[in-house]
């Protein structure tokens, strides 16, 4: 297996303009994990309460997801509470209750080690520090995290983001993190942090990915209806992840990059069609392809 992921797992409870959900499933992992699934294997690391759904455990299993690193502690899921208003690209946080990832401390099964590809998900910097030091010699490592841990935990998050390959964030984020509005001169910042490329989620506006000397934008994709963006950029990270997971041992190049990119688009764009993980696990290997077919089409032109 080539790709590992720690994350959150937990209950969202959400209100966006079009419905709202009480303690439906969710949490970075679970987003990441089963967007990835549709391209390889994936080892999953996030700990759950003993309130958390066996069904879902199943389903996980079910699509090449290895549990091995889920560990079930005694008391209750992380509970995210949050709300989006017309503007779906901001997602407004109510209430957070880590609950067990309070005192969860991952340890990586040794069969965990050596995996090649790993996506630190958004959760607490000091947890995604921990994985790092468990993993042997990666050969890329990706990381998520969001303004909660930018105001809460500034130190560790700026260690975690000098030992990683790309940062993945969405536009709020990165702003709030280098204190630059510009977007090519706040990933230019990044860029001296350590990281080698930047990937910037811009919601309905698309993805914007920089590295030192190239920059590819994909759109996202016009969508009849929108029900709920949570989720959209760990199924995002996940196509993206899995794509280059599935590269095999050779030499990634520019163009793997901007296909990984566009993989992450066309799975995200199914997250919102519902709320939780609804659409995202009933999706076919031809959904995936029509959707890339029809990037093809939105985007391509001739001079
Ligand atoms: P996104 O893909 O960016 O929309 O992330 C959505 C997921 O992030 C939700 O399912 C939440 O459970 C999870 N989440 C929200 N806040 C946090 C947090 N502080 N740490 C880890 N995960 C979180």
């Amino acid at each position: 297996m080539r790709l590992l992921v720690v994350g959150s797992m937990a209950f969202d409870s959400i209100r966006s303009p079009f419905g709202e959900v009480e303690r439906v499933v969710g949490g970075s992992a679970t987003y990441f994990s089963l967007a990835a699934s549709y391209l390889v294997p994936v080892r999953l690391v996030s700990v759950v309460g003993t309130d958390f759904p066996a069904e879902v455990i199943r389903t996980l299993a079910s699509r090449s997801i290895d549990l091995t690193g889920l560990k079930v502690s005694e008391g209750k899921t992380f509970h995210w509470k949050g709300f989006y208003e017309y503007d779906l690209n901001t997602a407004h946080t109510v209430t957070t209750e880590l609950n067990v990832f309070r005192d969860f401390a991952p340890v990586l099964p040794e069969v965990y080690r050596d995996t090649p590809y790993v996506f630190l998900g958004n959760i607490a910097p000091a947890l995604q520090l921990d994985i790092l030091r468990q993993v042997r010699r990666p050969k890329l490592v990706a990381l998520d995290t969001m303004n909660y841990w930018i105001e809460s935990s500034p130190g560790p998050l700026r260690e975690v983001i000098g030992k990683v390959d790309i940062l993945m964030v969405n536009e709020g984020e990165v702003r709030m993190l280098t204190g630059e509005y510009n977007l090519v001169k706040a990933a230019r910042r990044v860029i001296g942090w350590g990281p080698s490329r930047v990937v910037i989620k811009r919601g309905e506006y698309g993805v914007l990915h920089l590295s030192d000397g190239t920059m590819f934008a994909a759109p996202a994709y016009p969508l009849e209806t929108i029900f709920d963006p949570t989720g959209a950029g760990d199924s995002f990270a996940g196509g993206f992840m899995g794509y280059l997971a599935s590269c095999g041992d050779r030499e990634l190049t520019d163009m793997d990059f901007r296909l990984a990119t566009m993989y992450g688009s066309a799975i995200a764009s199914y997250t919102v069609e519902a709320f939780s993980t609804e659409k995202l696990q009933n999706l076919t290997p031809e959904d995936i392809s029509d959707r890339l077919g029809s990037f093809l089409a939105l985007t391509e032109f001739r001079v």
